[in-house]
């Protein structure tokens, strides 16, 4: 008998008939004598339509309130999929996050799990229940409730199967696993049967969303085994993220393609070259609590450099509108942003040991006309911001130059 934790993505429990669908699986775990406790999101579409009403009431809606009403879309869906098992004569109960006593800090839509209290989990299973908690949700020390930031239910099931020390931690989504690269912009892309949590990290970081960042960081700490399968088939090994001293010798150099067009970018052209720039133009966005991504300082050849960065898009107007403030102070001749790029990145724990990857990828985006914007690399990762418009078609020759195809 194992303890197993099962997530379910959004699409996976977007209609009756799939919540179903979720019941009669865990319906056969249960029946292998298994013990399951399964984490929903919200039906597919739940959470958009949701943030979208508030913003109707409010532009920039409350933290707390915003909180309070998105996490009511994954509340629906534990309660129908208890009755869907409960259906089928499996005994079920189900948990809001603050049911559990999942404790986060207060940070309002991207809350950090804390502590789980496993306590009531556990004697539910013990007495026989499938236990069903809702992701994405917890509570803070003062009992406000709060969400974990977009696909945050990825990180309460891993967070769970660690409290639990569950055996195995499935994330069931609408791929059956994770791909060279996202298989809806690449249709040759390849399911990869395994990939180290260093390069899923840097894939999720990176803008692969088949898994949020946070929950590969848990399953890296606490060491879950985390599979990521198919809700839609009934059978399949899924992809395996393991410790990169369980693979085998034959690693390609390059496992995974990930892009994000999330990303804007910030100039400030004609910055005096002397020291403690850096920090007068970043200082400024960093008590602004916004991120910086790639960061590039051109060498001054006149006494004078240009700086660049990326932020989030949503970030951009307020980054522009900080650095218009200080301009005159650091002496810079103009500030100025785009929200028309995307960055792609290449990834793979065979860079380490080979060379010639970088050239590769420069020469692949140079034959298709591709302009790079900037260039930002790590020992498993090469990321170059471009246009967005060329996006897709950068995605695509690279998985064709790096003979990532199935074969
Ligand atoms: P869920 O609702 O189940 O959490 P998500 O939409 O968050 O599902 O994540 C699954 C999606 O991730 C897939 O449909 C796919 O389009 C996308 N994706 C992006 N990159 C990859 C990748 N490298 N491998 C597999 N899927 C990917
Ligand atoms: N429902 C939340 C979202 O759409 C959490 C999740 O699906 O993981 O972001
Ligand atoms: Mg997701």
């Amino acid at each position: 008998m194992a303890l197993i934790v099962q997530k379910y993505g959004g699409t996976s429990v977007a209609n009756p008939e799939r919540i179903r669908n979720v019941a009669r699986r865990v319906a056969r775990f249960r029946a292998l004598g298994h013990q399951v406790v399964v984490v929903v999101s919200a039906m597919s579409g739940e959470t958009n339509k949701l943030i979208a009403l508030a913003k109707e009431i409010m532009p920039d809606p409350d933290p707390r309130e915003l909180d309070v009403l998105v996490s009511t879309g994954e509340q629906v869906t534990i309660a129908l999929l208890s009755l869907a098992l409960m259906d089928l004569g499996v005994k079920a109960k189900s948990y809001t996050g603050a049911q559990v006593r999942i404790l986060t800090d207060a940070a309002h839509t991207k809350a950090r799990i804390l502590q789980i209290d496993e306590d009531n989990i556990r004697r539910d299973l013990n007495a026989g229940n499938v236990v069903v908690v809702a992701g994405f949700q917890g509570v803070d020390e003062a009992g406000n409730i709060t969400t974990l930031g977009r696909g945050g239910s990825d990180t309460t099931g891993v967070a769970l199967a660690a409290a639990l020390k569950a055996d195995e931690c499935q994330i069931y989504t609408d791929v059956d696993g994770v791909y060279t690269t996202d298989p809806r912009i690449v249709p040759e892309a390849r399911r990869l049967k395994s990939i180290t949590f260093e390069e899923m990290l840097e894939m999720a970081s990176l803008g692969s969303k088949v898994l949020q960042i946070r929950s590969v960081e848990f399953a890296g700490k606490y060491k879950v085994k985390l599979r990521v399968l198919s809700s839609f088939e009934e059978e399949g090994e899924g992809t395996l993220i393991t410790f990169e001293d369980e693979n085998n010798m034959e690693q390609p150099v390059i496992s995974g393609i990930a892009f994000n067009r999330d990303e804007a970018k910030v100039t400030v052209l004609g910055v005096p070259d002397r020291p403690g720039i850096a920090y007068q133009i970043l200082g400024p966005i960093a008590d602004a609590n916004i991120d910086v991504d790639i960061i590039i300082q051109n060498v001054a050849a006149d006494g004078t450099t240009d700086f660049t960065f990326t932020v989030h898009k949503n970030e951009l107007q307020k980054a522009l509108g900080i650095l218009k403030g200080v301009q005159a102070h650091i002496g810079a001749r103009e500030v100025v942003g785009a929200d028309n790029i995307a960055k792609v990145s290449i990834v793979g724990v065979g860079m380490r040991s080979h060379v010639g990857i970088a050239s590769l990828m420069f020469r692949t985006l140079a034959e298709e006309g591709i302009n790079i914007q900037m260039i930002s690399t790590s020992e498993i990762k090469i990321s170059v911001a471009i246009e967005e418009k060329y996006m897709e078609l950068a995605v695509r020759v690279l998985h064709k130059a790096f003979e990532l195809e199935d074969a």
